[in-house]
């Protein structure tokens, strides 16, 4: 049996005003969507998907030269996947003259995108599913706001309006444990792709003590140390 190995490419990629320390900064509140498609194929309305397709007036550009580049339009969206249902990543176009997806994407399911399966992520958002594939020897997560962008993830700080109960930080580290535990490729909900390296977890596994409420979940620490002792298919650096 062939292992299925898809392709990704981002059509918009995501940003978020709201940083670290409830600083601001000046861009665009849009999430990252990204079409999955199989490796050995053209990306067509049958064998791919787009994820949080809630395109901006910006992203909706960026998508179109993705596309393009592609040597595709935007009839090629047959299917989408929401991985949670929070507004900024719903099914949204600016145009009403695009074709939009109509199918929802069901993981599990057999067809050409059959390597594609989702992971419960909770915390962020209790419905909350990333979609995880193999690409040749790296397994991608699109983590969504399970991870919401880099400078998040070393924060390890939540900083969104802060509505959360301890134990939805708790849920989201716990998230973020099994995300680092075998991602190489994160897409994550508000930012450009991201490649997990040693460095980055030896980074990670130190600043994850200074975290909130880690004496409930040590495991994540575990998870993260573990991985840099055993994966040799880690990169050191980017
Ligand atoms: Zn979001």
């Amino acid at each position: 049996m062939t292992l299925l190995s898809y392709q990704h490419r981002v059509l918009q990629t995501g940003s978020l005003p709201l940083r670290p320390g409830a600083r601001l900064q000046r861009v665009p509140h849009a999430c990252t969507a990204t079409l999955i498609w199989p490796d050995d194929a053209v990306p067509t309305p049958e064998n791919s998907v787009v994820t949080d397709p809630c395109f901006t007036g910006e992203g909706f550009v960026e998508a179109s030269a993705v596309l393009r580049e592609l040597g595709v339009g935007f009839d090629v969206l047959g299917s989408y996947f929401e991985t949670h249902q929070h507004g900024d990543h719903m099914l949204s176009f600016p145009s009403l003259d695009t074709p939009y997806p109509e199918r929802r994407f069901q993981p599990g399911s057999d067809g050409p995108l059959a390597g594609v399966s989702a992971v419960h992520c909770p915390g962020h958002s209790p419905d909350l599913h990333a979609l995880v594939f193999r690409s040749g020897n790296d397994e991608v997560w699109i983590a969504s706001d399970a991870i919401i962008d880099e400078e998040w993830l070393r924060a390890w700080r939540y900083y969104w309006p802060n509505g959360y109960s301890d134990e939805e930080i708790v849920e989201t580290w716990r998230s973020v444990g099994r995300i680092l535990a075998r991602a190489h490729v994160v897409v994550p909900g508000h930012g450009p792709p991201l490649r997990v390296t040693a460095r980055l977890l030896e980074e990670l596994a130190k600043s994850f003590e200074q975290a909130l409420f880690t004496e409930l979940c040590p495991e994540v620490g575990e998870q993260i140390r573990r991985r840099l002792a055993s994966d040799a298919s880690l990169p050191a650096d980017a």
